[in-house]
């Protein structure tokens, strides 16, 4: 099966500000990583560079007047009513090249769909996609530009049935409201629970509406969730209902802010429970366009999105990380030397409490959302 990874050393030019959580140097330390593994050398895979995608690509998702607002702010300086559209100081920031940042990454989600779609190929992954939180007229949580939905609608337009996974810490509520009433698309967010994180949605509840009853569905893990409870869960919810969504192509959103030393949330996921679950997806998706994500310790980023790119071309690494890599990473103050280190929690460290409550949001889905969807 052939696989494609996109990427441009262009993702650098851009830089939300010193202050901002989210570092684009993380990027390119995962394709170091994959790299210095080898992971681009092998013969299935075909590595892609970076194309911009079109303002028409924005505008089968995005309004007219945000896009127009995005293209003014692309300067770096706030115009007129840009604070309506949710840009500004904190999340959302207007720098330089933000309208131009947004159209490479969509165009590389672009290139991955492409990919997939065309029969070309089994698997993409665009480590800077995963945008989730863009609205159609506002910027949200880190996003300006929605490239899995619009990557989602690409695919829709061909004719292909899409099934969308979500695995970042924060709830997928960008792409749930773009399908939010249509059965065309399922969509699957696992996230830390709405009670203790932005975006403050995501309840088990919330199950899509007319049509697409159904084909939206949350877990909202409480904070503390580790890897036992989390894969434990996926394996409940998700393999069920993909089997009988019966999907053409899975886009996945591989957010990794999930992780217990993420400095912005809440749940304790390991690199263990992140491979399990990744292992899973590909056995799951017939095709597969993956994307990138949150992901708050770029230590953790480069190392869990080369175990994902491993995972999808089949391959097993050695735990120790390439010399190569490790003096680039200790140039901007890494000093991890294993891919996944050893496992961080026990089983007994799960409080029943957690257990508990996952338990019953599992239970829920399955009175709810499962015959709805056929599982
Ligand atoms: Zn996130």
């Amino acid at each position: 099966m052939k696989t494609a990874f996109i990427y441009s050393d262009a993702y650098l030019d851009y830089d939300y500000g010193p202050t901002h959580p989210l570092k684009i140097i993380r990027l390119k330390l995962t394709y170091e990583l994959i790299r210095a593994y080898g992971l681009l050398d092998l013969p299935a895979v075909q590595t892609i560079i970076t194309r911009a995608a079109e303002e028409e690509d924005l505008a089968i998702f995005h309004s007219r007047d945000y896009l127009n607002m995005l293209k003014q702010a692309n300067n770096g300086h706030v115009q007129g009513s840009a604070y309506s559209y949710g840009l500004g100081p904190g999340d959302n920031p207007i720098f330089a090249g933000l309208y131009d940042w947004s159209l490479l990454v969509t165009g590389a989600t672009l290139q991955a769909v492409d990919f997939v779609a065309k029969g070309q190929g089994g698997i993409a992954f665009n480590i800077a996609g995963g945008l989730h939180h863009a609205m159609k007229s506002r910027a949200s949580g880190f996003c300006y530009v929605n490239d899995p939905v619009i990557g989602i609608l690409k695919l829709l337009g061909q004719g292909k049935r899409v099934a969308y996974i979500d695995i970042d810490a924060h709830h997928a509520d960008g792409v749930q409201a773009a399908f939010y009433g249509t059965n065309r698309v399922l969509t699957i967010s696992l996230h830390e629970a709405g009670y203790t994180l932005f975006p403050g949605t995501g309840f088990e509840y919330e199950i899509g509406e007319g049509e697409g009853e159904g084909y939206a569905v949350n877990l909202p893990f409480p904070p503390y969730t580790d890897d036992e409870a989390y894969v434990w869960a996926f394996e409940e919810i998700v393999p069920p209902l993909i089997h009988a969504f019966r999907p053409d192509v899975v886009v996945t959103q591989l957010g990794v802010d999930s992780f217990y030393n993420d400095p912005l949330t809440n749940l304790q996921l390991s690199m263990f429970g992140f491979e399990k679950v990744v292992r899973r997806i590909k056995e799951l998706a017939p095709r597969w366009v993956a994307l990138g994500g949150g992901g708050y310790d770029v230590s953790n980023v480069a190392r869990a999105w080369t175990l994902a790119w491993a995972v999808m071309n089949g391959i097993e690494l050695s735990d120790e990380l390439p010399k190569s890599y490790v003096e680039k990473a200790a140039k901007v103050g890494i000093h991890e030397k294993e891919l996944r280190g050893s496992p961080k929690f026990s089983s007994s460290t799960q409080s029943k409490e957690i257990r508990m409550e996952v338990e019953r949001f599992v239970d829920y889905l399955k009175k709810t959302v499962f015959p709805k969807v056929g599982a």
